[in-house]
């Protein structure tokens, strides 16, 4: 199955960007996803392609315009999962990652200016997803980087479909630190345990390691880990 991307944008010539690359790249080349960009401005009821306008109540920069938006929607996507990227928008997880690498399809809006007429989100049950607590120019590089963290789990995109079980969220965990050779570089050896060859005390370093990190780092992941319990 051919997991289908399609993106709203007023900047369509950014994609794929570095979705080409790599893996995702090599993904999208094979066929086992592909990408569809939609230009707003081509939805646009003028013939500048003008997208936006001045906030209603005043206030500062422009607002993505609702029937221009929605006319794009109703021509390319209705009916169809969509997720604006937003600050505003529940935070992106990996959970939230898998749910939507499981979807045949997914259209993305893009924002730009100070965002878009919140009439949109209400009337085609849009969904707001941030990639973190800072403010972006544009949803461009925001949905690439959700596209990126969806693609490297559809079946067929990574070599070794294990490398995925112990990364970093995987059970509410970071990572453990990770080495290769060589053995000793600038008086900095690889701990001894992990050249053992014992591969269940080295499980056990490892998992030891991975909740020291998130401990030190990241308590609130532990504490989603009590939390379920
Ligand atoms: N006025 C908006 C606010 O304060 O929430 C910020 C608008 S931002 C300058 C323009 C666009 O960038 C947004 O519409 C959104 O699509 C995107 N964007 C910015 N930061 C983002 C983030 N952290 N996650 C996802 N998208 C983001």
């Amino acid at each position: 199955m051919v997991f289908k991307a399609k993106i709203l944008t007023i900047f369509p010539e950014i994609f794929p960007g570095f979705l080409g690359y790599s893996l995702t790249g090599k993904a999208l080349k094979e066929g086992i996803w592909s990408l569809e960009t939609i230009n707003i401005r081509d939805y646009a009821f003028d013939k500048h392609g003008s997208v936006d306008d001045t906030p209603c109540g005043g206030g500062a920069g422009m607002i993505m315009r609702p029937d221009v938006l929605g006319n794009a929607i109703d021509h390319c996507a209705a009916n169809q999962k969509i997720i604006y990227m937003s600050p505003k928008g529940r935070p992106l997880t990996q959970a939230k990652v898998k749910e939507l690498s499981q979807l045949p399809e997914l259209t993305v809006i893009c924002g730009r200016f100070e965002g878009i007429d919140e009439r949109v989100l209400e009337e085609y049950n849009i969904e707001e997803i941030s990639i973190g607590d800072y403010v972006l120019t544009g949803g461009e590089q925001a949905a690439m980087i959700m596209l990126d963290a969806i693609i490297r789990l559809l079946p067929g995109v990574l070599g070794n479909s294990a490398s995925t079980q112990n990364e970093s969220f995987e059970d509410n965990l970071l990572e453990y630190p990770q080495y290769t050779r060589p053995i000793e570089w600038k008086n900095r050896k690889v701990p001894e345990i992990l050249l053992s060859g014992h591969h269940e005390n080295i499980a056990k370093w490892q998992k030891e390691q991975a909740l020291q990190i998130t401990k030190e780092r990241r308590p609130d992941l532990l504490e989603k880990t009590l939390d379920s319990k």
